[in-house]
């Protein structure tokens, strides 16, 4: 597709604006350095030229509106677009961020509805609702463990345990707080390893942080006997509630032990996810930690709702003024019209699609973990890699694309060599269900009799295979070649 620079025609205008008057008395109140001496190198082109440019990228890519998404990790759900509605409401979105209190009504009132809701749902005591997003929030959630350590005079507790399953943001989050990180390793069954875990707690133990169903897609059944045995050993537990999905309204996090969780509400609750944000990941604590949330607060009193910042142990301030207001209001109006009861069918639908899909693929494919899995599951390449060694998980996730589907998520989680990790969430009809395990026998079919279609795939794509480590490291962001 030619760039914009290609189409630009010399002399062509999207817009006229009129010529600026008293010219040269602008020009006074710029420095001379800043003013340009010749003309920006912009394309030049009419509004039409501009949208339709723009609308075909638009429709090159592949979207959860116009396709199946079963990326693991990252419920990729239909987010209802009455929740757009919402979220872009004007009385939420110009408020001035400096309205004080008692002008803010509207907006404290839906912060405070939407903590106590969290709380509800999660069985904590209270609840922040500023951080940007999960890994935010699990910064947040250490640095408050920290807190709560250090004021205990309990300065030796300097280590978080986080099993070898875990997202790549929970060391990174630990270690920002200047944790040491110990890995867990998990049992060939995919759960963490219990004798490893108790050789590791100890009076150095700070934390553990865990996640649960875990990425492998499966409930850790001895969670209460963790949270208990980190407990005893004076650590706390921190809950990565981005797989919440799996257990919404059916579970409270807090009644498994826990001490702290945060939430992806842009993985949960209706904020599409992908592309990089904004997100939000509000942080829930049970009453050892509240004292430490970030302030403000919001507080509901004699009637008002207000912005409490006269909190001394506070970790401080994360996030300005509310929090990521747009992405909040879309959770408020989610949760608000499912309900708890809703919410609890979300999750079971979710469950029953990943089971659906991991049974009606296990005859063509290697299933990493067997047993029932919660909202995801598992695959490997194996068995087609047997029959043509040129066959990996990148081929086949590649050869997806020609069949319409977007693919899973590969190569994570690390523990699992050539994983695809398959979510399909609750938000998909059977028939798409179905499309898609034609699609992987199709697939695996080919592995046997025209092993090259998957080898050179994709086919069907504006673009065939990029150089992803070329990409990510030297991206070429210049709009016309030099
Ligand atoms: C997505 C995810 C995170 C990080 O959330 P972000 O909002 O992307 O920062 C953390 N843990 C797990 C298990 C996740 O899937």
């Amino acid at each position: 597709m030619p760039t914009l620079f290609e189409q630009s025609v010399s002399g062509r205008q999207g817009v006229s604006l009129p010529e600026a008057q008293n010219k040269a008395g602008l020009q006074s109140w710029i420095p001379k350095t800043l003013q340009r001496q010749t003309k920006p190198r912009l394309p030049e082109l009419s509004q039409l030229e501009i949208m339709r440019h723009f609308v075909k990228l638009s429709q090159q890519n592949h979207a959860i509106d116009t396709g199946f998404y079963p990326l693991g990790s990252c419920t990729m759900k239909y987010n209802p677009k009455i929740c757009d509605v919402i979220g872009q409401l004007p009385g939420f979105t110009q408020l001035h961020p400096e309205t004080p209190d008692e002008y803010a009504q509207g907006t404290l009132e839906i912060l405070y509805r939407l903590q106590q809701i969290l709380i509800e749902l999660t069985g904590f005591t209270a609840a922040t609702l500023q951080p940007a997003a999960g890994a935010q929030g699990e910064l947040v959630g250490m640095m408050m463990i920290k807190a709560y350590h250090e004021q205990r005079q309990d300065h030796d507790r300097i280590e978080v345990l986080i099993p070898d399953s875990a997202h790549g943001t929970n060391p990174a989050s630990a270690a920002m707080c200047g944790f040491k990180i110990v890995e867990i390793p998990s049992n060939p069954d995919g759960l963490v390893n219990m004798e490893m875990l108790k050789k590791h707690l100890s009076s150095k133990t700070a934390a553990i942080m865990l996640t649960n169903p875990n990425t492998l897609g499966l409930f850790e059944k001895d969670i209460l006997e963790i949270t208990r045995l980190v407990h005893e050993a004076g650590g706390l537990c921190y809950y990565d509630g981005a797989n919440l999905n799996a257990i919404a309204g059916i579970i409270q996090v807090a009644k498994m032990g826990f001490d702290v969780m945060h939430i992806n509400t842009h993985k949960t609750f209706a904020t599409p996810h992908g592309g990089g944000g904004p997100g939000s990941g509000p942080v829930l604590v049970n009453e050892l930690l509240a004292p430490f949330l970030p302030v403000p607060v919001v507080t509901h009193q004699n009637g008002q709702y207000a912005l409490d910042f006269n909190r001394p142990k506070s970790i401080g301030k994360v996030k300005a003024f509310y929090g990521n207001m747009e992405i909040l209001l879309r959770a408020y109006a989610y949760i608000s019209a499912y309900g708890l009861l809703g919410l609890r069918e979300v999750a079971e639908t979710a469950v029953l699609n990943a089971n659906y899909l991991k049974e009606s693929l296990k005859d063509n494919y290697h299933v990493a973990f067997p047993q029932i899995c919660m909202h995801e599951f598992i695959l490997t390449s194996q068995h087609q890699h047997a029959r043509d060694e040129h066959i990996n998980t990148m081929t086949l996730a590649k050869r997806l694309m020609d069949y319409g589907f977007h693919p899973p998520t590969v190569y994570f989680p690390l523990i699992v060599p050539e994983a695809m990790m398959i979510e399909p969430t609750e938000t998909e009809s059977k028939q798409t269900l179905d499309a898609f395990v034609q699609a992987m026998i199709t697939i695996d079919e080919e592995s046997k009799t025209t092993p090259e279609t998957i080898i050179n795939a994709p086919h069907s794509t504006p673009i065939q295979r990029v150089d992803e480590v070329l990409a990510a490291r030297s991206p070429d962001l210049n709009f016309y070649k030099h």
